[in-house]
């Protein structure tokens, strides 16, 4: 497994022993380093790490990738979710269905379907 740095822009400015790296007399507080993050799809040390950069790069990734200029509409064609009911089959299976959230129509599923995150109801 490969190591990365945390992308925080100021990781290397909170002062912890664990970032203090070098040798004894070039001792220096560095960004951290790890196989993997718990934070921001495994980018980040922290949740302040994260904070910092959405703070500084946020904006301009909204802009990148497209700022929402009119409200998005949650309709009969696009309301549908998958849930289930624990154990609620005769066999004490779980019950899987589709629910629409706006109808509140329910559609049973197989477990197989449930599963399968390319099987969808809802019109793009
Ligand atoms: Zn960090």
């Amino acid at each position: 497994m490969s190591l990365k740095y945390c992308q925080g822009p100021s990781c290397h400015t909170y002062c912890t022993k664990d970032r203090l790296r070098g040798t004894k007399d070039n001792k220096t507080f560095q960004t951290r380093r790890r196989t993997s993050f718990y934070y921001g799809k495994s980018n980040f040390c922290s949740l302040n790490c994260q904070n910092d950069w959405w703070e500084l790069h946020g904006d301009n990734a909204i802009n990148h990738f497209g700022r929402l200029t009119e409200p998005k509409h949650l309709t009969e064609d696009n309301a549908w979710v998958k849930d289930y009911d624990w154990r609620n089959n005769a066999d004490d299976s779980h019950r899987y269905y589709f629910l629409n959230k706006i109808t509140n129509e329910q559609r049973p599923l197989t477990e197989a379907q449930y599963d399968d995150n390319n099987y969808d109801l809802n019109e793009r």
